[in-house]
């Protein structure tokens, strides 16, 4: 798994698509947050990465010439002055890439987690999402334009008997939530669109194929592509959704998966 795939999408595009635009990235100091800003950068806007973890953020913000602001998602005053601070800096945001989430251990089946564990994803993973787009439509709605970007997972497409009970419950929320607002706000200039990526090269990915390398191959089999997406791949999408390319695009689950949610039977 440690190899890079041939054919991917580049992790950076020379490109001047998101030339002038403000994009906020939360969960930008990792992984699939991280392969956006970069690949966004590339293609010319100013990143405003959000995260908890200040150490990686503001190195991703130096490599991107953009900004870090410390935030928790869950929380509502440090969410508008992500937002606010990004317009501050920048004047405006057109782009706000609500992707922060966790998937805890404790969270499994529905019989073995407990309601603190439930409520912590539903409040970092879901009211996060309600949380950004909120303060992020504050700053877009006056300028009649914007693209907003939640981050679900194929898994709120499809049941998992290894189940993560509340991440599952949450991204089916993201999905619900964008739809709705993708709907209510199209005659504004805002367009909101969900991203479902699959399964993704992580570093937590790559631990669990060494360390319980049945578990990893009990997922795998269901890929058509017979791999792992890697985190550009994800990025790739999220700067096409937030580009005029995909101008008629809205309240739309976009699925990055390698076939998983369109699989009876794979490829041996
Ligand atoms: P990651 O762990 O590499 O990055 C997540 C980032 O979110 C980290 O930088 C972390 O510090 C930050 N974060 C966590 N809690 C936060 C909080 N309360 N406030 C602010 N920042 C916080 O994860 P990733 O794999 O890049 O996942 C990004 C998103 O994609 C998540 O929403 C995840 O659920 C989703 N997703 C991932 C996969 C996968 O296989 N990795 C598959 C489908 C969906």
């Amino acid at each position: 798994m440690s190899e890079k795939p041939q054919n991917i999408a580049p992790a950076r595009l020379e490109s001047n698509r998101l030339a002038g635009k403000v994009a906020v990235i939360t969960g930008g100091s990792s992984g699939i947050g991280k392969a956006t800003a970069i690949r966004m950068a590339s293609e010319g806007a100013k990143i405003v990465i959000g995260d908890l973890n200040a150490e990686a953020g503001e190195q991703v913000a130096e490599e991107v010439g953009g900004s870090f602001v410390s935030v928790d998602v869950a929380d509502e005053q440090q969410v508008k002055n992500l937002f606010d601070t990004a317009a501050q800096t920048y004047g405006g945001v057109d782009i706000a890439f609500n992707n922060a989430g966790v998937s805890p251990e404790a969270d499994a089946s529905i019989t073995e987690t407990d309601l603190e564990t439930w409520r912590k994803v539903q409040e970092i993973n879901l009211t996060s999402v309600y949380l950004c787009s909120k303060y992020a439509l504050e700053h877009m709605r006056p300028a009649k334009s914007g693209s907003i970007i939640n981050t679900a997972s194929f898994v709120a497409l499809m049941g998992a008997a290894t189940s993560q009970i509340s991440y599952s419950a949450s991204k089916g929320g993201v999905l619900s939530m964008t739809r709705e607002l993708g709907v209510e706000f199209a005659r504004e200039g805002i367009r909101v669109n969900a991203l479902c990526p699959g399964p993704v090269n992580t570093p937590l990915l790559q631990e669990l194929f060494a360390k319980e390398p049945e578990k990893a191959q009990r997922r795998l089999v269901h890929v058509p592509k017979g791999r792992f997406a890697e985190p550009e791949e994800l990025a790739a999408a999220v700067a096409f959704l937030a580009s005029d390319d995909s101008s008629f695009m809205t309240a739309n689950a976009f699925v990055v998966d390698g076939g998983i949610t369109g699989a009876y039977v794979t490829p041996l």
